[in-house]
């Protein structure tokens, strides 16, 4: 019976883990994919700008200098390279990785691509964001709570 119930609760600790793993790995993979989109926006929105200044030094019969623009599409390469960052950081997450030679979404330990045959190259580790500090102590408390629930059946 006492052994029914501690592996009942072991049970429920690690399906209560796992749920929660997989929430946080899902609230974190929504995270990037809004700031991956936010970027993309603020790309939109600086080639807007950047096409403004242009129409306005040609309707003034202007030259368009490269210092003109060259600031805004300063800011348009960043923004590519934090969605680039962004992009390694979703594929760390879903602990997968893109195929060199087609694309195809492979599993991170893939030495072949399942899909071409394209063998990989050895994987660099990408980092990938903690989870918050708060939700790891929320876990810790869970689990020693089952272990004082189990030590009380066994008395
Ligand atoms: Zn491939």
């Amino acid at each position: 019976m006492n052994e029914f119930f501690y592996k009942l609760g072991k049970k429920a600790s690690k399906t209560y883990q796992a749920t929660k793993e997989k929430a946080v790995k899902l609230s974190e993979e929504l995270k990037i994919r809004g700031k991956i989109n936010e970027h993309k926006e603020k790309i939109i929105k600086t080639y807007k700008e950047i096409g403004e200044i242009v129409y306005n030094e040609i309707k003034k019969d202007n030259d368009v200098s490269k210092d003109d623009v060259i600031s805004k599409c300063e800011d348009i390469s960043r923004a590519n390279d934090e969605i680039s960052k962004l992009e390694a950081q979703l594929l760390a997450l879903k602990k997968v990785k893109k195929c060199i030679e087609c694309g195809a979404e492979l599993d991170i330990n893939s030495e072949f691509c399942s899909k071409c045959g394209r063998k990989q190259p050895v994987t660099e580790k990408v980092e990938v964001k903690e989870e918050p500090k708060d939700t790891k102590e929320a876990e810790v408390i869970e689990i020693n709570n089952v272990e004082d629930n189990e030590e009380g059946n066994n008395k």
